[in-house]
């Protein structure tokens, strides 16, 4: 992993989870989720998701889907990301 690609996932580590934020609770100890698009992985967008809105079985992205958990929460992947992306530039 390159230098400024390893500060980048720290500074989003540091935003907490996305969603957690969205529904008021900041800080959330997070994971990194790398949204998936066409593509090279190592090249994907990345947001920060907490374990249970992360891997939970029937409360995260990966546990229900992208398209359930989009339902379920009432919020998009590149919603979350547009908001990462924004404070990560606030923040600059
Ligand atoms: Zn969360
Ligand atoms: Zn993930």
């Amino acid at each position: 992993m390159k230098k400024d690609e390893k500060e980048k996932y720290r500074k989003i580590a540091e935003l907490g989870c996305s969603l957690c934020r969205h529904q008021g609770n900041e800080g959330t100890l997070c994971e990194i989720h790398h949204i998936r698009r066409a593509g090279k992985r190592s090249a994907a967008p990345v947001i920060g998701l907490c374990p249970y809105h992360h891997r939970g079985s029937n409360t995260s992205i990966h546990g229900m889907g992208r398209k359930r958990f989009e339902r379920e929460y009432g919020i998009t992947e590149e919603t979350l990301l547009a908001e990462t992306i924004r404070l990560l530039n606030a923040s600059s």
